[in-house]
């Protein structure tokens, strides 16, 4: 019956330390590899090993002559030496009543002879041994020797306390940073399990950067600090004990094994709703949206900046798709890049004269046909990318200041042209679309009416559209823009109404003056059923709140002739007219004009 090594007094601390270095289960480390190698030739012996005695095992860090990474810690020769500062010297195994029965003595390796100098952290823990191993029984192992491997396992610690340093630690969790993370996956590509499955690495985004934003003005950022310590803990719990990497602010990564892309998914699928449960900071609950990036480290993607740069692309491509995760694939790559070179090239469209036009598509009555205003729609024609929808670029500017700078363009542009078509005597309303982020910003409103104040122009022939997702993002600060708005005379539209927000009560706090369906109950007229019955009630509502009914997406006359007799006060779309640049409306609205 072998004998089982005790625990060592100070166990508890011991594994905290271990376990805070996020050595186990890391690859093979070129450093270490050299002095077991060295060792192995100083000695004679044709095993030499870094052991890291975990709780129930102990895992090599460097190895030479064995194959196994780890065994159980009650076979480990080096568990025993974990409980003296002194080396552990057994010269013949089968001498020893610790060892005599050891399955590591009775079996392959068939060990008979050890030397393991134990490695001691600076608080004198031990997390295990450095040590020679060989079949074959020794005479002696003298005190030269024991020198000799007393400086292997200082040499060990060096190391290890370097990984440990600073520059490779994040300062807030005192988990291992990016730069560590970027060397470890270096070292991993070049160490492919040999089981057949493929590395990926993983990273975690435990909250969105708006979350955190928020939970920073709302709480500081002491809180939103902890926050973060705590959600990295969490992960690090639920993926332990191999090591997690902080490598960006919200973003804790990690390297898994899977057998195929399926497996992989699997687990992050399992890891998110792991994640995901809701959880108390100093007493608020939270439930973030995790998301999670992955990417293999397998050829062509194992680079190692591309690495950090594939993870940056997943998470992004998830959390626009509003899915819990993505695998990199470089088709991902040249969508992010495009629309990075979208984003860089908006300032250069504003202020070049030939790059953006507004186009505008008329909205009619559908009663009598007579035309009653017209949406004014950004086009943009780039030099070398060529035309670009506003559904690619609005959204992509949506989400940085250069909203602002696009909506001031078209505001002064649609006001310029709605001041020609007033002077020549036409009474026009030009619709504009605004986002989300202008109505949330304080100027919005004040621009406008600086504007207008500016313009002989009619403030009723102004409209602005806004979508019910603006309401959602931030109802208070749009509502009360919005009714600024509307004392100043303006239009208020909501755009696209019957997808976004299935809650209406905002309808009551805002005062829009006009309902615009979106097109997509418009378009499949009159083949869907249920789009029938949805349209009419929304027609129903809009007119109980006193709003003027637009439908959007007439695409033909039998779409025309039902929305008409519904009720519906007004129609766009390709069946009545395309948008088209304001020189050509003129012949739209009168066939036999010549202007
Ligand atoms: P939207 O405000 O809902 O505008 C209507 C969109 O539907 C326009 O697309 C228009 O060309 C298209 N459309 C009109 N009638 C039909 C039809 O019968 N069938 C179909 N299939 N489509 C029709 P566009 O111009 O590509 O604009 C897309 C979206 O981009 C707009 O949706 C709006 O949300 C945004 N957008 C356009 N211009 C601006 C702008 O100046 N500022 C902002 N913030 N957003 C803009
Ligand atoms: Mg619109
Ligand atoms: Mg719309």
């Amino acid at each position: 019956m072998p004998i089982s090594p005790p625990v060592p007094r100070s166990e508890v601390e011991r594994l905290r330390a271990l376990h805070g270095l996020c050595l186990l289960d890391t690859p093979s480390d070129p450093t270490f590899d050299e002095m077991t190698l060295l060792a192995s030739q100083v000695f004679g012996t044709s095993m030499a090993l870094i052991s890291l005695v975990d709780e129930g095992r102990q895992w090599f860090k460097s190895r030479v002559g064995l194959d196994v990474r780890e065994t159980p810690r009650s076979h480990a020769f080096c568990a025993w030496a974990l409980l003296n500062p002194e080396p552990l010297v057994v010269l013949d195994a089968l001498q020893d009543e610790r060892f005599v029965d050891n399955p590591l003595v009775t079996g392959a390796p068939y060990l008979r002879f050890y030397a393991g100098a134990p490695l001691i952290t600076q608080d004198g823990l031990c997390l295990g041994t450095f040590c020679v191993l060989d079949p074959s029984t020794r005479d002696g192992f003298d005190a030269g020797q024991i020198k000799l491997l007393r400086q292997f396992a200082r040499l060990a610690m060096m190391r290890v306390e370097t990984l440990r340093s600073i520059g490779y630690t994040d300062p807030l969790t005192q988990l291992p940073n990016r730069t560590r993370f970027l060397e470890d996956v270096a070292l991993w590509v070049a160490d492919v399990p040999d089981d057949g499955r493929r590395l990926y690495a993983v990273a975690i985004d435990v909250c969105s950067p708006a979350y955190l934003q928020q939970m920073q003005s709302a709480f500081g950022a002491d809180y939103a600090d902890g926050f973060v310590r705590a959600a990295a803990q969490r992960v690090a719990q639920t993926i332990g004990p191999a090591p997690v990497y902080r490598i960006d602010s919200t973003v804790i990564a990690c390297v898994l094994a899977a057998e195929h892309e399926a497996a992989l998914e699997e687990k992050m699928g399992l890891l998110q709703q792991r994640l995901c449960a809701p959880s108390a900071h100093q007493g608020i609950p939270h439930a973030p949206a995790i998301t999670l990036g992955a990417v293999s480290l397998a050829a062509p993607n194992a680079a190692l900046a591309d690495t950090s740069r594939a993870l940056g692309a997943a998470l992004a491509h998830a959390r626009a798709a509003h899915r819990p995760w993505a695998i990199y694939h470089p088709q991902l790559d040249v969508a992010q890049q495009r629309a990075f070179r979208i984003l860089a090239a908006i300032p250069g469209a504003l202020g070049a004269d030939d790059q953006l036009q507004l186009h505008y598509q008329p909205r009619v009555d559908l009663a009598d046909g007579t035309c009653t205003g017209v949406e004014a729609l950004l086009r943009w024609n780039h030099p070398e990318l060529g035309a670009i929808s506003p559904a690619e670029f609005i959204p992509l500017a949506e989400k940085t200041a250069l909203i602002g700078d696009i909506t001031a363009w078209v505001v002064r542009a649609a006001l310029a042209q709605a001041q020609q078509w007033q002077d020549a005597g036409w009474r026009l309303t030009v619709s504009l679309n605004v986002s989300a982020l202008d109505l949330a910003t304080p100027g919005f409103a004040d621009m406008l009416a600086s504007l207008l104040a500016h313009s002989r122009l009619d403030p009723a022939l102004i409209e602005i559209e806004f979508t019910e997702s603006a309401v959602a993002d931030d109802a208070f600060h749009v509502g009360m823009q919005l009714r600024r708005l509307r004392a100043l005379g303006l239009q208020i539209a909501i755009d696209d109404f019957g997808i976004g927000y299935s809650n209406f009560s905002y309808l009551k706090q805002i005062p829009a003056t006009t309902l615009k369906l979106d097109q997509s109950f418009v378009r499949s007229l009159p083949a869907n059923m249920h789009d029938v019955t949805i349209l009419c009630a929304m027609i129903r509502l809009g007119h109980e709140f006193g709003h003027r009914v637009v439908a959007e997406g007439i695409e033909t006359a039998q779409a025309y002739e039902l929305l008409a007799s519904w009720g519906c006060d007004e129609g766009q779309g390709y069946w009545i007219a395309r948008p088209m640049p304001a020189a050509q409306l003129a012949g739209w609205l009168n066939p036999d004009s010549t202007r």
